[in-house]
């Protein structure tokens, strides 16, 4: 029997995961369909039971329901417990699996399909929201020499350094700050995880941070040479990414989590690679 997948939002019409993981099903040969669920606000536990009853095996879940589906879950990873939010989800009778494989997805295309290396470097992460959050366990499992996370809002970049601490980083390594505090320090990589992009803002970054950056990383994904690329790119970076590769390694972290096999991702983000220009 096809077994059933979904990935349920609001809106969801745009989501690339139906494309993304039918073609992880073709390549692993795997019987499975993976459907949209667009489910109204409020609506997420009704639709999540009713995919359940229908034998759905699992569902990635994307805004604005990571918070429902933390609530939904029986039991949660420790990276969805710190992140706060649940990306992923599997249903084994009563039990509901929540994980956040976010960050995985994120360290793993820095490590493996760019090839660079987080261990030992001064890291900078702009934003503290969602994103922001399911990153920090995987960076710090890195082991990077620094990690400073700048935030509009000071207070939430301040609540993750004390969560970093909490999860056992060295004195001083992990930093929270605002974006005053960012003049004349410099970075080897810097993440932009704030949402600035999707409206075309950039966040007030200065210049400065990127003398030594090697790497310039995009969460988002799909909208070519976003301002923080730009200005990255204007400073001398040679390296610019943005978050496709993110896309498909957290897909294929759940894909081979619910089906047991990890499949290559290099044709998933061929396809959707939009040129950085
Ligand atoms: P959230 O809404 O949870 O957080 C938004 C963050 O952006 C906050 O830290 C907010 O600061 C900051 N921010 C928003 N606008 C500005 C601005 N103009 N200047 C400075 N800071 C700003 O969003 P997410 O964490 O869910 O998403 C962040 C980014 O990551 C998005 O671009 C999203 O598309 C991308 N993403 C990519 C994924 C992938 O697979 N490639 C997966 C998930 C997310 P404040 O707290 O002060 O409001």
């Amino acid at each position: 029997m096809t077994d059933r997948y979904a990935v349920i939002g609001n809106p969801i019409q745009q989501s690339k995961s139906p494309l993304i993981h039918g073609m992880f099903a073709q390549a692993t040969g795997q019987d499975m369909e993976y459907t949209l669920l667009e489910t109204p606000l409020g609506g997420f536990a009704g639709a999540v039971d009713a995919f359940r009853a229908a034998a759905g095996k699992g569902m990635n879940v994307t805004a604005p329901f990571k918070l429902d589906a933390f609530a939904y879950a029986t039991e949660r990873s420790e990276r969805a417990q710190l992140a706060g939010a649940v990306n992923a989800l599997k249903f084994e009778g009563a039990q509901v699996l929540a994980e956040n494989f976010d960050g995985v997805g994120l360290v793993r295309d820095v490590t493996h399909n760019l090839q660079r290396q987080l261990k030992g470097r001064r890291v900078l992460l702009l934003g503290a929201g969602g994103a922001a959050r399911g990153a920090l366990l995987p960076f710090l499992a890195q082991q990077p020499d620094r990690l400073v996370i700048c935030n509009r809002s000071l207070e939430k970049a301040l609540e993750l350094a004390a969560i970093a601490a909490k999860q056992g980083a060295a004195p001083g390594q992990v930093l929270g700050c605002s974006y005053a505090d960012l003049d004349g320090q410099t970075f080897d990589v810097v993440f932009n995880a704030t949402s600035a992009s999707l409206r075309g803002e950039l966040p007030p970054v200065p210049a400065t941070v990127f003398a030594n950056c090697g790497l310039a990383y995009e969460l988002a994904y799909g909208k070519g040479l976003t301002p923080f690329l730009r200005l990255a790119q204007n400073a001398g970076v040679k390296r610019l990414a943005d978050g496709v590769g993110m896309l498909a390694e957290q897909a294929a972290e759940a894909f081979a989590w619910w089906r047991g096999v990890r499949p290559d991702t290099r044709a998933v983000i061929a396809r959707l690679s939009v040129a950085l220009v």
